[in-house]
């Protein structure tokens, strides 16, 4: 019998137990363990709550939870109550399948000043995750910076600029649902320190932000470039831009009938947060593209007012003790999902945070074929049995896949009307639901 234990219960973890139990068949046991009593990691704290039909994918992954050789083994934090080396010596394999949760460092002066948030916070506040529920994030003043032109900038510009109505059949948890529905934020700036050409947007995720009740983007038709050059882009590209040329056709009468402004400042970097004890004014330099496309400063600056940033400007893996780590890019070190013998990673352990949901899946089946070519013979290690002692011994308190669904039909029976479920945000509620 093969054991495997996969750490962390979001898309990779669960497409990597997939595949695994398709290659395996009856000769796998499988433990899927996660640091909350919840699992699905990107799809319940990541994926935005008025997206609800991206999070639909979690039904796929409950096939996988129900099948005989996997189980979920939630509530333990790999790391801390155990070692990855104690799990290499219970386990045949261990994947590391932990994301990247941590914000990349906006490595300006004043990032520390109160009122400079990243994406990793402000997402895990309005969704519900246990560590940023006590986020209380400024939302008195008028003026929210983002930074980063990918679809989490995206994601929070549309949450904070969303009317209550708008989130009618999302499960934006309640605290955050009502801190926005009362917020003062009349003008939202996303910051991009490239172009409308350079943008990480989706098309779909930016043509949501033109059709908001109260809040009209708003695009410099100067930052763009001629219509002609968006010929050579590839299609999806083309039709973010397309997007970004019809905010900036929409006419100021329409704009000022909207109490709320989603303003794209492209060529603008960043350079520093000014204020007297918490954020007042954000200093950004204006760039240029050199031949690489990559952005230079042109020395020229200028202040914006502002009372919150928000940085979105991508993600990072935690180290874990004794597991090596590339620490320039913010993941596991690997060679293409191997880290040492019986060691491996996937998802955005593994690559960075990069791509869709779907793009994990590949990364199951591929790890999972290097653990049949480097371990075709079980190695006779015991397994489940091995960890369930070991948890006994640490007192550790074990959610399985049956106590989860106690926790969601609680959820569920919670949820305020039209919503999916309101969400437990501390741990010790996720445990009390448990039964
Ligand atoms: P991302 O797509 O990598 O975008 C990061 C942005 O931050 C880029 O515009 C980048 O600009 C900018 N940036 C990086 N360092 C910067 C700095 N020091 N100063 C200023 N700007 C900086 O990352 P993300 O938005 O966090 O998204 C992560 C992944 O999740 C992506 O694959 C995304 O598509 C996915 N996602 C998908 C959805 C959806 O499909 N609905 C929703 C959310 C997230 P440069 O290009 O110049 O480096």
């Amino acid at each position: 019998m093969h054991h495997l234990a996969i750490i962390g219960s979001g898309p990779a973890g669960y497409y990597t137990a997939e595949a695994a139990a398709k290659a395996f068949g009856d000769d796998v046991r499988i433990d899927i363990i996660d640091r909350l009593p919840v699992p699905y990691g990107l799809i319940r704290f990541g994926v935005a709550p008025d997206h609800q039909s991206i999070k639909a994918v979690s039904r796929r992954y409950e096939k996988t939870a129900l099948t005989d050789n996997v189980r979920f083994v939630g509530n333990v934090c790999i790391g801390q109550d155990i070692k990855v080396a104690e799990l290499q010596e219970i386990y045949d394999a261990v994947i590391l399948a932990t994301g990247a949760p941590h914000d990349r460092k906006l490595d300006i002066p004043g990032s520390d000043l109160p009122g400079v948030i990243g994406s990793a916070a402000f997402v895990g506040w309005y969704n519900g995750h246990p560590e940023f529920a006590e986020l209380d994030p400024v939302l008195s003043g008028r003026n929210v910076a983002i930074i980063g032109n990918g679809n989490v900038a995206l994601d929070c510009a549309r949450i904070l600029a969303k009317s209550r109505s708008e989130f009618a059949g999302s499960d934006i948890v309640a605290h955050a649902l009502d801190a926005l529905t009362h917020h003062s934020v009349t003008k939202i700036s996303i910051l991009g320190r490239r172009g409308p050409h350079q943008i990480a947007m989706t098309p779909k995720e930016l043509g949501e932000l033109g059709e908001l009740e109260r809040a009209c983007p708003r695009v410099d038709p100067a930052d763009l470039p001629e219509e002609e050059a968006d010929a050579l882009l590839e299609p999806g590209m083309r039709k973010s831009v397309t997007h970004l040329r019809s905010f900036a056709a929409i006419p100021d009468a329409v704009r000022g009938s909207k109490p709320v402004e989603v303003d794209f400042d492209f060529f603008a970097m960043p350079v520093a947060i000014e204020g007297d004890g918490k954020v007042e004014r954000l200093v950004v330099e204006k760039t240029a593209l050199d031949k690489d496309l990559r952005s230079i400063g042109t020395g020229e600056t200028y202040s914006m007012d502002c009372d919150m940033v928000i940085s979105c400007i991508g993600y990072q893996t935690p180290p874990i003790e004794g597991v090596p780590y590339e620490h320039g890019r913010g993941r596991f070190a690997n060679s293409d999902g191997r880290i040492l013998p019986g060691l491996y990673c996937v998802g955005w352990a593994r690559r960075g945070p990069s791509g869709t949901i779907g793009t994990n899946k590949p990364d199951g089946y591929l790890v999972t074929d290097h653990i049949r070519e480097d371990i075709p013979v079980p190695t006779g290690k015991p397994g489940r049995a091995a960890l369930d002692a070991l948890a006994a011994e640490r007192d550790l308190d074990i959610v399985t896949f049956r106590d989860w669904k106690n926790i969601e039909k609680a959820e569920e029976l919670r949820a305020r009307d039209g919503a999916p479920r309101e969400k437990f945000v501390d741990v010790a509620a996720m445990i009390a639901a448990k039964g």
